[in-house]
């Protein structure tokens, strides 16, 4: 068996992944239902803040998730993908020193697909920008004990002293692994993704299984 690749753009537009794309955007409905509930539950209301998620080294760890992304990305006007491609470069630029140990303090850095406090790709964004924010459970792969995430500062801030409302995302992890592992099966996708935005705006290639 040998590893080859395919064009992560030719995958965006592939028919037989029609499905998946649809079964993903539910799920992502499903997060964002299940969250707006939850911040209304709280009277909490994301206006933008200094410690602003978007600036936070998130890493995605699925090809459909950059597929989807990607498949966003082709609708941009071709000047707004070169301005976000060329952040992207820089933005990983900075962060290779960061992760060399060269830079000092923590890595901290606009996400190339925000322009001036906007997302680019809102609509598209991954699942982790999604669900980010409010307090959160989840029960790991074959652990026993459950993770608990206390939501970000400016949550804290504002309604941290108010009682913890349970938002489990295991359901979405399971269901996102699934729907992950089909995509890998149907098109012998192969390999770990581990990938910010950044990544995601420049690399361009998945890996597939290909045998001769
Ligand atoms: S994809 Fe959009 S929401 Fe997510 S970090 Fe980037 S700009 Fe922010």
């Amino acid at each position: 068996m040998t590893v080859s690749t395919v064009s992560v753009d030719s995958l965006a537009i592939e028919p037989s992944l029609k499905y998946l794309i649809t079964e993903l955007e539910e799920l992502y409905g499903q997060m964002d239902r299940l969250y707006a509930q939850k911040s209304a539950h709280y009277g909490f209301e994301c206006t933008g803040c200094r410690e602003n998620c978007c600036l936070t080294r998130f890493y995605h760890h699925t090809f459909l998730e950059y597929i989807y992304l990607r498949k966003g990305f082709a609708g941009l006007p071709a000047s707004k993908q070169a301005a976000a491609r060329q952040r992207a470069e820089a933005y990983l630029d900075v962060l290779a020193k960061s992760e060399s140990g060269q830079n000092g303090p923590p890595f901290r850095r606009m996400c190339p697909l925000n322009e001036s406090g906007w997302c680019l790709l809102y609509a598209w964004r991954p699942m982790i920008c999604r669900l980010h924010g409010i307090p959160h459970e989840f029960a790991p792969p074959g652990r026993s004990n459950r993770v608990y995430g206390e939501g970000c500062a400016e949550f804290i801030a504002a309604c941290g002293h108010l009682p913890y409302s349970p938002f489990d995302r295991t359901p979405f992890y399971v269901r996102m692994s699934e729907l992950e592992g089909r995509l890998r099966k149907s098109l012998a996708v192969s390999g770990k993704s581990k990938k910010t935005n950044a990544h995601m705006l420049v690399q361009d290639e998945v890996p597939v299984d290909a045998v001769y």
